[in-house]
């Protein structure tokens, strides 16, 4: 096969098979198709899409590039079941609902990532407990699932490598935006981790990667079909990402909102998103979601999230929440909250230092942004509408240039739309 000649057919709209996108995508990982290629290939694919049949051989070779785990052969004979999100602002929703399944029954491998841009991650949240180790080796994670139920851990190089190499390629030719190659990265991750069950939580609106209902959709009837040619029961929630979630974006102040939520409190859309994933989760794994509120309300997901924290190394009673400086930014004149620009709200909290914009950067874990009111909510003139946490005062402005535009204030009563849009299957 020749490397030229595939692009070639690509670029033209054929389909390739199997056999030709296992050798291109092998091939690309030992240096034998040169990045130029790769690129070219990556921009065909873009634009001429892929059929259910490519893209289920695109993840395919993602899987077969590294290794695939497996939570079986003595480790647990509890259902595997595990959750992805593609991203939000103020999305500390795994904090809660893996040791909410776990409590439940559930074995829960959760591989998750750290933030880059807009979007915080679930790891550096977690590092905001003092001593948490989000970096565990295979025998760790075994041991974890055996002993605990679950963990919250970074994803090995060696899960889906061909797919971290690619990523990092699309990131710099505009090659991100294509949703077979999105639905192949996430997928391939998940598959080799070894979960048999999965849902998926696909953001849609201002604040997320897919804008549209329609392209959301698109993307999640592609992940359940790779799913299921992979032997992963995948379950689709669409759930809204207009406004950014609860009232914290940032590490340790998103940390101290899960654990409020894990005391049966805390923002209600966080609370009902959980829930609704945990449901579908328990669902999946053919467990009994009868009793998923209850679980939060009477300590069992607490004492769940203590465990696993602690069998990583964390204390949950030392929270990293240092922050220097605290400025507020409040509102011009009186009105009704019609909106809150999730994206504004995450750069706010990624210019504050909660977020980083090379991966080899720091985060700041006493960073980030509150805010006290939602969709709805009536607010006076002078009333504060943002906290803003940080340990370097020269980040203050930015972040509060952000703020000021973030809040569109009307004179007419507005009811918050649906989170939950929809569920595919
Ligand atoms: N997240 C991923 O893991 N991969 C993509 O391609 C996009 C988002």
């Amino acid at each position: 096969m020749r490397a030229v000649e595939l692009i070639a057919a690509k670029r033209d709209g054929a389909e390739l098979s199997e056999a030709q996108i296992a050798w291109f995508i092998s091939s690309y990982v030992r240096g034998e198709i040169a990045h130029e290629q790769m690129s070219a290939m990556l921009m065909a694919v873009c634009w001429r899409g892929m059929t259910p049949k490519e893209c289920a051989a695109w993840t395919q070779a993602y899987v077969t590039s590294g290794v695939r785990l497996s939570f079986r052969d003595g480790c647990t004979t509890k259902p595997i079941v595990d959750k992805h999100s593609t991203g939000g602002v103020g999305d500390k929703i795994t904090l809660v609902l893996t040791p909410l399944v776990v409590a439940l029954g559930g074995a829960v491998p959760q591989l998750s990532g750290r933030g880059l841009g807009h979007t915080g991650g679930t790891l550096d949240k977690l590092e905001a407990i003092a001593g948490f180790r989000s970096v565990l080796s295979v025998d760790e994670m075994r041991a974890q699932v055996h002993g605990v139920g679950g963990f919250i851990a970074a994803a090995s190089a060696e899960l889906a490598p061909a797919d971290r190499m690619i990523y990092a390629l699309r990131d710099v030719t505009a090659t991100v935006e294509s949703i077979p190659l999105i639905a192949a990265s996430i997928m391939s991750k998940k598959i080799a981790e070894g979960t048999e069950g999965l849902v998926l939580d696909v953001k849609v609106g201002a604040g997320a990667f897919m804008k549209t209902r329609e392209t959301a959709e698109e993307l999640g009837r592609a992940m359940i079909d790779l799913g299921e040619v992979a032997g992963v029961q995948t379950r689709v929630v669409l759930s809204s990402m207009d406004a950014p979630l609860g009232r914290s974006a940032g590490n340790a102040v998103e940390v101290l909102e899960a654990l409020e939520v894990l005391q049966g409190g805390g923002p209600r859309d966080v609370r009902d998103l959980t829930i609704a994933l945990a449901a579908e989760m328990l669902e999946v794994a053919g467990l009994d979601a009868d009793d998923v509120g209850e679980a939060l309300r009477d300590g069992r997901a607490m004492d769940a999230f203590v465990e696993l924290v602690a069998a990583q190394g964390g204390d949950v009673r030392r929270i990293r929440d240092d922050a220097r400086v605290v400025e507020q930014v409040r509102a011009q004149r009186s009105g009704v909250v019609a909106a809150i620009d999730a994206m504004r709200v995450g750069v706010a909290a990624w210019r504050l230092g909660a977020g980083r914009a090379r991966m080899e950067d720091d985060v700041d874990f006493g960073a980030g942004v509150l805010w006290r009111h939602g969709i709805g909510d009536h607010v006076r003139a002078g009333e504060v509408l943002f906290e803003l946490r940080t340990n370097d005062e020269t980040l203050v402005e930015g972040a509060v240039g952000e703020l000021e535009a973030a809040v569109t204030l009307v004179e007419h009563e507005v009811e918050p739309g649906p989170l939950v849009l929809d569920v595919l299957r």
